[in-house]
């Protein structure tokens, strides 16, 4: 059929639909009526004084309903679902999340936000062990303290790999961890300022943390580790002195709770803003004692944001001790946890809720991240913190003194796979945005399970949990509902 447009045009130059007037932009049915579906990804659950608290999983937004609201709440989340613009309250529903548009493929969402996350190349974490031996000899400890301090040719090889990749970085994440951190101060003094300064000139954002435990950090070293921005700790004390001195005992086997105490209510006389996780291992041994000791941290840390309790069970870990532990089971641990932690909130301590956790891939392991490297005190580079190189397949490479990694791809892919892809139960799972499969890809490795996440065991538990934990301050929103306007409490 002759298209008539040979004497406009050359048709071989340029395209006949260029002749017509573009689309509005716009007005591709945003405001027009549609149908409105729940999220496959919402959790939910209902307080006994009738509030409504929605999570999505995939967005990662919490709201907490009034009473009076939750009933006109519940009617829109029916699985039929309903017909309506997006508007007033459906707008916000749909906004945040918690409704979609009938026939959006939610798992392909979410399998797209995953690649974008998982597989980007802007981003380098590096875990950096100053120093594989420790200052401590804890009965419980995994590791085999068989090297000491990160040798100054390794050193110069991760400055050559920042240097090598912070041109293209928009994000760079420095742990430091060992062994103990500070028991390598040299290659730490020597490590740090580097990365903090190279990340300035190049404007990039960089974060850093350190897990220590304690015993060097007097406020000499915080001053020297604040200048190099280390302000987030973990830290762990592990109950009274009597027990905390039972299991974390120094190398020469002295006591160590004291001057760890003394260095924690050091920090808290400052002014700045750090942050320190309180990590208390706990097993039947020192169980019972826990009670008071959040007396005792109550007593010094009340009220102080920058502190919070982060409670852990023992686990047998592969250390020399393992079958003298006197582990709680899963339970018990849960029920010992719930109970200290009620009590931590009642007497002004912070802990973190899944108010704290509710963004996707939060729960993933940072082994399954393929831009996160654990690098020893020699060049060789791991996943697992866990593992180290006690097993071949967590050494997944070396750095090379031109600071390039050479990696395993295979290694590689053991620890970085998306999991979840080949999992059916992973893929209809409510918390797969959170966990995606790799909370801990060793569980994976060793015993060819899921690595679930207690939230998938109590959603609806740790849901309400929020509504009693200390943290961000609720904040009232408004939605608006038919003509009226209604209210919600926003949690996150
Ligand atoms: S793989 Fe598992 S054991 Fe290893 S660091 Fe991750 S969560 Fe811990
Ligand atoms: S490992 Fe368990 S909790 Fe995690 S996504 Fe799979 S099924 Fe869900």
């Amino acid at each position: 059929m002759p298209l008539e447009l040979g004497s406009k045009f050359n048709i071989l130059q340029g395209s006949p639909h260029d002749l017509q007037a573009p689309p509005a932009l716009g007005s591709v049915h945003l405001d027009s009526v549609q149908h409105w579906v729940p999220s496959r990804y919402n959790v939910r659950a209902t307080a006994e004084d009738g509030r409504l608290v929605l999570w999505n999983t995939l967005s990662g937004k919490i709201t907490v309903f009034k009473t009076d609201d939750r009933e006109m709440v519940l009617a829109l989340l029916k699985k039929k679902g309903f017909e309506a613009p997006k508007e007033k309250v459906v707008k916000y529903l749909a906004e945040r999340g918690y409704m979609v548009r009938q026939g959006v493929d939610e798992f392909r969402k979410f399998q797209h936000r995953f690649g974008e996350q998982h597989y980007r190349t802007d981003a380098l974490e590096l875990i950096l062990m100053p120093s594989e031996d420790c200052n401590f000899r804890c009965t419980y400890c995994y590791e085999d303290f068989a090297r000491g301090t990160m040798l100054p040719e390794v050193r110069e090889s991760i400055k050559n790999l920042v240097r090598k990749r912070i041109p293209k970085l928009n994000r760079l994440d420095v742990s430091w961890f060992g062994g103990e951190p500070l028991y390598g101060w040299e290659a730490l003094e020597d490590l740090a300022p580097f990365c903090v300064e190279i990340a300035r000139e190049h404007d990039v954002p960089f974060f850093t943390h350190m897990t220590t435990n304690g015993f060097l950090l007097s406020p000499e070293i915080a001053d020297k580790l604040f200048s190099w921005n280390i302000k987030s700790f973990q830290i762990t004390l592990d109950g009274l002195p009597e027990h905390h001195d039972h299991s974390r005992v120094a190398r020469d086997g002295s006591p160590t709770f004291e001057r760890i105490f003394d260095n924690l209510k050091a920090l808290a006389s400052r002014d700045e803003r750090f942050s320190v996780a309180l990590r208390v291992n706990f097993d039947h041994a020192n169980a019972d004692g826990l009670s008071r000791f959040v007396d005792l941290l109550a007593t010094e840390f009340k009220d102080d944001s920058r502190y919070s309790l982060d409670l852990h069970a023992v686990g047998r870990l592969g250390g020399e001790n393992d079958a003298e532990l006197d582990i709680c089971g899963g339970d018990t641990a849960d029920r010992i946890r719930q109970d200290i932690l009620e009590q931590a909130r009642r007497q002004g301590l912070h802990f973190k809720s899944l108010r704290d956790v509710a963004r996707m891939s939060s729960k993933v392991c940072y082994a399954a991240r393929p831009y996160n490297y654990l690098i020893g005190a020699t060049g060789k580079v791991m996943k697992c913190t866990v593992v180290l190189d006690k097993e071949d397949h967590n050494v997944v490479g070396r750095i090379t003194p031109e600071g390039d990694l050479e990696l395993d791809t295979d290694r590689m892919a053991l620890w970085t796979e998306p999991a979840f892809e080949q999992d059916s139960q992973c893929r209809k799972c409510v918390v797969l945005p959170t966990c995606q499969g790799i909370s801990c890809p060793l569980v994976r490795i060793e015993e060819d399970t899921q690595p679930c996440i207690s939230t998938r065991k109590n959603p609806k538990g740790e849901l309400l949990a929020i509504l009693e934990s200390p943290g961000v301050p609720e904040r009232r929103v408004a939605v608006a509902a038919g003509s009226r306007s209604r209210s919600a409490t926003q949690a996150v």
